[in-house]
């Protein structure tokens, strides 16, 4: 959009990384679709939500914050680092909260990348907000091609050079559900040199039961270069709110620290996050409805004769063979949002995220129908 009452040219005044980025895309909101076609019961598969909605506990926990609203929020947010401490074990200050375990990814990239001069390592169709991350920073993304739909390790650990800042490594991978095994995360880890930072990106973990599913809190003993992110958007039902963190040596988390804005996590997020901490039965139930989920959908796909890339997150890609994006819109006009992912160079691919059974029930009618 050109303002002809501006003539300096406010684009081209901003940084080269800033003018080449491009904006993230969310999920199309509910409320907008029922805008745009005046229909209703709208069910929404676009944005790896919790379908439970939120728990007891955490809705008693943001109840009690009504009466400090006039104050700033802890910018420690000491009570739930201590929560996150003694459930895994690790330091206080090895942990950083963030408005969202983005914003973490955010302050790496803030504190670590020099513009014009760093590389960053990712694999071809992960997670949106890396290219961002790099981008806004300046720095040189080195995309490598992934491996079945997931990330090469061998290709990664090949792609370091002596620029090299930070490898994101999400596991499991959005939008592809894709995930890398124990003895295939540690023998990366073993070449990758100290000061390249590895960003394990766990924000799906929870979700994960295989045993061959490394933890990367665990690896964390022995990588002083590793540096975990977590996530209550997912599992725990809080995406709303914004909060997640990491977990590093001391030594990262206090460089984090120092570009971290003072009061960037709510104190709702805060007192919302320890009551879901507490609350292993929600827990339990979103992992169950989320792998009955996940059979649900691939049946379909299966009685459809379509190709999925199994996945083990909360949501799970499905091929067309052909451009998915009127597939899509077809589906909007019948009331369900699911994501297109052509923006991850994944054109004939649409991510639906795992629902409540009469949801996902009502995404495979109107597929049948759709199609
Ligand atoms: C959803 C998601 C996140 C978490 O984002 P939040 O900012 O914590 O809501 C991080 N990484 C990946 C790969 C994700 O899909």
């Amino acid at each position: 959009m050109k303002d002809s009452l501006v003539s300096c040219d406010y684009i081209a005044l901003a940084t080269q990384g800033v003018q080449g980025l491009n904006p993230y895309l969310p999920g199309k909101p509910i409320e907008e679709l029922e805008r745009e076609l005046g229909i209703s019961n709208i069910v929404k598969l676009a944005s790896n939500e919790n379908p439970l909605g939120p728990g007891e506990a955490v809705k008693e926990a943001l109840q009690s914050g009504v009466a400090d609203l006039s104050r700033y929020p802890d910018g420690n947010a000491f009570l739930l680092k201590a929560a996150l401490a003694e459930k895994y074990q690790v330091d206080q200050a090895q942990l950083i909260i963030g408005n969202g375990s983005n914003d973490v990814l955010e302050l790496l990239g803030r504190a670590y990348l020099v513009a014009g001069e760093s590389e960053v390592i990712y694999t071809a169709h992960s997670f949106a907000v890396y290219p961002l991350v790099t981008q806004a920073c300046g720095a040189k993304a080195v995309v490598v091609p992934a491996k079945d739909w997931g990330n090469d390790l061998d290709a990664m650990a090949d792609a370091i050079t002596d620029r090299t800042r930070l490898i994101f490594v999400a596991n499991p991978n959005n939008p592809t559900g894709t995930w890398s095994r124990r003895e295939e995360l540690l023998k990366f880890l073993d070449r990758v040199p100290e000061q390249v930072i590895v960003v394990l990106d766990e924000a799906y973990a929870e979700y994960v039961t295989d045993e061959a599913y490394p933890d990367g809190i665990e690896l964390l003993k022995k990588y002083d270069n590793l540096i975990v992110t977590r996530t209550f958007s997912k599992a725990y039902g809080l995406a709303s709110l914004r909060v997640g963190y990491s977990i590093s040596n001391l030594a990262i988390a206090d460089v984090l620290n120092r570009v971290r804005q003072p009061f960037n996590v709510n104190s709702f997020a805060q007192l919302a996050a320890v009551a879901a901490l507490s609350d292993q039965e929600y827990l339990q139930k979103s992992r169950e409805i989320n792998s009955s989920g996940l059979e649900q959908l691939e049946n379909a796909f299966n009685k459809l004769g379509l190709y999925f890339i199994p996945s083990v997150g909360n949501f799970i890609s499905v091929d067309f063979q052909r451009e998915a994006m009127p597939i899509y819109n077809e589906l909007l006009k019948l009331g369900v949002i699911v994501r297109p992912v052509a923006n991850y160079k994944m054109p004939t691919f649409l991510r639906v995220s795992v629902g409540l059974e009469s949801e996902n029930q009502k995404f495979i009618d109107a597929l049948q129908k759709v199609l």
